[in-house]
């Protein structure tokens, strides 16, 4: 038996093969996604995350094919010309390179690996559109203070704010009255297979896409903001969406509320501490993020001299751990604390953790 502490794909959610018999058994794989069925099944899963992640009735749900896709549909949706990005780490870095990809002037406010940002950081530069976060660097574990980005639009209440949340929701509880555009993918923290982005769009989001349009700006092809929103009105999608995906989200978020959330995020917290202390103490780890406040809950990053003296014992063991991600491979190893790992699972990887010294 293997248990995937890898920060995605991750661990399966618990559940996951009944999710997938009974989707073979109700027919799901062949629903037509213009059929009263699909439609059902369509608002079953946004109902239920709505309610989970306290989405407010007025702001609009999409789906998209990755969190990645979720980049470009916002940058093409609400930004004429500047957006400006907070770089910390891989991920930001890409919602950076979207946007000059589809050639606006996009601006950057970057900081080394690992570091995150505090209000203080959080300047812009005039005629902003919209400004980019990445609530949680999955590749470097460094997380915002979402009080500073908060912060951030009562002091620029005019520009759009984008949040990356992939590999923090459902976990992280947010204020959406702070937000415009906040997005994730399925195969984190949520343990699902991959190939579906949820796309949360603010009332101001969607207005935007609206007179971008009216002045003759391309705001996207089959997916555009005003697409989504015309399809998501009938509780449709503008093409063929993966209806699978959507229906095992659905399956999850049910069992999420079951399960309830508050226990949940309680867990993941006391599990994320643990962790930290497990590194601080450590003879040959160290946490990589240099500032507690600064530290991720669901990615916890440990700085080594060679990632593989850890990975390949722990594989050995069934605990499948993360190294880092691109350049930094060998120096780091990540640990996904997500609900789809119980409690029982992450004391046999602290335990082990803490009786391997190489
Ligand atoms: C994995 C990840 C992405 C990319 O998600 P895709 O679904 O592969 O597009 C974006 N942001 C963060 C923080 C991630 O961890």
């Amino acid at each position: 038996m293997k248990t995937f502490f890898t920060p995605g794909p991750s661990q399966p959610y618990p559940g996951l093969e009944q999710f997938l018999v009974d989707a073979l058994r109700e027919h799901v794989v062949s629903l037509s996604h213009r059929s009263p069925a699909f439609m059902e099944m369509f608002r079953r899963t946004t109902d239920g995350l709505r309610q989970l992640m306290d989405i407010p009735a007025d702001y609009h749900i999409y789906f998209l094919g990755s969190a990645t896709e979720a980049m470009e549909r916002i940058i093409q949706s609400t930004v004429r010309s500047r957006s400006h990005h907070f770089v910390n780490g891989a991920f930001s870095e890409i919602f950076f390179n979207v946007a000059r990809q589809l050639g606006k002037d996009a601006t950057e406010q970057r900081v080394p690996w690992g570091s995150g940002f505090g209000l203080e950081d959080m300047a812009m530069p005039d005629g902003t559109e919209l400004v980019a976060f990445t609530h949680n660097e999955s590749g470097t574990g460094a997380m915002l203070d979402l009080q500073d980005v908060y912060a951030c639009k009562r002091a620029h209440p005019d520009v759009l704010v984008a949040l990356d949340v992939v590999s923090s929701a459902p976990i992280v509880k947010l204020d959406f009255a702070y937000l415009d555009c906040v997005f994730f993918s399925v195969q984190k923290a949520y343990g699902l297979p991959a190939g579906l982005g949820v796309l949360i769009v603010s009332p101001a989001a969607l207005a935007k896409a609206h007179s971008l349009a009216a002045q003759q700006h391309v705001i996207g092809s089959y997916h555009s903001f005003r697409s989504l929103a015309e399809f998501a009105s009938k509780d449709q999608t503008p093409a063929t969406p993966n209806v699978l995906g959507i229906y095992l989200l659905g399956r999850a978020v049910a069992d999420l509320q079951a399960r309830g959330i508050g226990q949940l995020r309680h867990d993941i917290s006391a599990r994320a501490e643990a962790l930290y202390q497990l590194l601080d103490e450590h003879p040959t780890l160290q946490p990589f993020v240099a500032k507690p406040q600064h530290r991720s809950q669901t990615i916890i990053a440990a700085k080594v001299d060679d990632s593989a003296l850890f990975v390949e014992p722990l594989a050995q063991q069934g605990l499948v751990i993360g190294t880092g991600y691109g350049d930094h491979q060998r120096m780091l190893l990540r640990i996904a604390n997500f609900p789809t790992v119980d409690n029982k699972q992450m004391d046999k990887l602290l335990q082990a953790l803490q009786s391997h010294r190489p």
